[in-house]
This record gives structure tokens, C-alpha cells and sequence, in this order.
């Protein structure tokens, strides 16, 4: 306990352990949420949302923990949230899921400079960042479909901007955006559809994940 306290930043281990958790901060209780699942010494630690609720310099310091911890205890981390300021900080691949599918995973960096898949575009011009600074934030419309009511073929055809006949009928899979790490699950990236493809390099590639 005192080493798990330690690893994860509590100082005054003794004294803390005994404590209820209404007694210990926001902060203090992600950490020993932390090392909760650090107890098992796992190979992969899956984070759900580990941000939530705490304010920005806490979340800085959850954050850094966490990454920290991932370096020196050679730990996968697996995040998952609906910051993106969160993942784009945090993570080295990103995997966008909509309806409970994976629709769109690349590096980082391709996910943020470019987006492929319908939703992560609309879902990037609905956020604030930096860069786009004065620039109107644009909501997707419409709404998540509920689980037992999925429209047929691809779920995000209802909102997507592109959609056209065959988008109603086929559930695409993953098909290769821009090079190997990038896939994105749109009938956009068919290799018949490529030259209407929105912000992407083309590659007469059609590979499935
Ligand atoms: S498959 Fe069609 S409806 Fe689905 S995201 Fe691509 S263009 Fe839009």
C-alpha cells in the first residue's frame, strides 16, 4: 500500500489509507484509483475518462502521472475520453469510435492534421483548439443512433455530409486512408470513391483492418 501510495504521489501513506474517500480530494482520489489498478501490476492499464470532473490543473497532474507511470513500469495505456485536448496530449494512436464501432485510427498527429472519416472532421469542427482561434465551431447535426435502432449500413449516414445511395445499403470496414497506420471505416476511401475524397492524399489502395 505505502509503495503504491508513494508511486502514485500521496504522500503520508499511513495516515491517508485510513481516510474516506469524501476526506481526500478529487485528486487525491483518481490517484488511488491509480494505484488500484496498479496493484495487480498489469501490462496494460485502461483508463475510462481518468479526467473527468477535475479541474485543469488537476487533469495536468493526472495526465503527467499517468504517462509518467507508463514510461517506468513499461505499461500500455489505454485512454479513453471525450477530450480530445485530452488524447491529442496523451496519446500516440488514436482509434475514433461512433455507435460502438472503431470508424477512423491513425497516429495522432494524422487524426488532428487529417481527418478522414466524416465524424472525426465534424467532430474536430465542433471542438475549440487553439489554432482555430476566431473561427465559428460548427455542431454535427442530429443524434447518436441508440443501440437498438441502428439505421442500416453505415451508422453515421443519417449525419454525414457525404453520404450518397450505397452509404444507406454497406457498413464499410476499415480501408486505408492515406498510408499503412491510417484507416478510416467510409465508403469514401472505396477504391472507386477515392477521387472525391475530402483533405486526404490519394493511394489506389483498398486494404481492410
Ligand atoms: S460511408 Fe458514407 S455515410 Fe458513412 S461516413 Fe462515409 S460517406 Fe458518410
Amino acid at each position: 500500500m505505502r509503495r503504491l501510495f508513494d508511486l502514485v504521489g500521496i504522500p503520508g501513506a499511513a495516515q491517508r489509507a485510513r481516510l474516506y474517500p469524501h476526506e481526500l480530494s478529487g485528486g487525491q482520489n483518481q490517484r488511488v484509483m491509480i494505484a488500484m489498478a496498479l496493484a495487480g501490476q498489469p501490462d496494460i492499464l485502461i483508463a475510462d475518462e481518468p479526467t473527468t470532473a477535475l479541474d485543469v490543473t488537476l487533469q495536468a497532474q493526472i495526465l503527467i502521472l499517468l504517462d509518467t507511470l507508463r514510461r517506468e513500469l513499461g505499461m500500455a495505456l489505454v485512454l479513453i475520453s471525450h477530450d480530445l485536448s485530452v488524447v491529442g496530449e496523451t496519446c500516440q494512436r488514436i482509434a475514433v469510435v461512433y455507435a460502438g464501432r472503431i470508424v477512423e485510427t491513425a497516429p495522432a498527429a494524422g487524426i488532428f492534421n487529417t481527418p478522414a472519416h466524416p465524424y472525426t472532421q465534424g467532430l474536430l469542427k465542433a471542438t475549440p483548439r487553439p489554432q482555430g482561434r476566431g473561427r465559428q465551431l460548427l455542431p454535427i447535426p442530429g443524434q447518436v443512433p441508440e443501440p437498438g435502432n441502428m439505421p442500416s449500413g453505415c451508422a453515421f449516414a443519417p449525419r454525414c455530409p457525404h453520404a450518397r445511395g450505397q452509404c444507406g445499403v454497406i457498413s464499410p470496414g476499415l480501408l486505408r486512408v492515406s498510408h499503412a497506420h491510417h484507416h478510416a471505416a467510409c465508403l469514401l476511401f472505396a477504391s472507386d470513391s477515392r477521387s472525391s475524397v475530402p483533405h486526404n492524399p490519394r493511394e489506389p489502395a483498398n486494404d481492410t483492418a
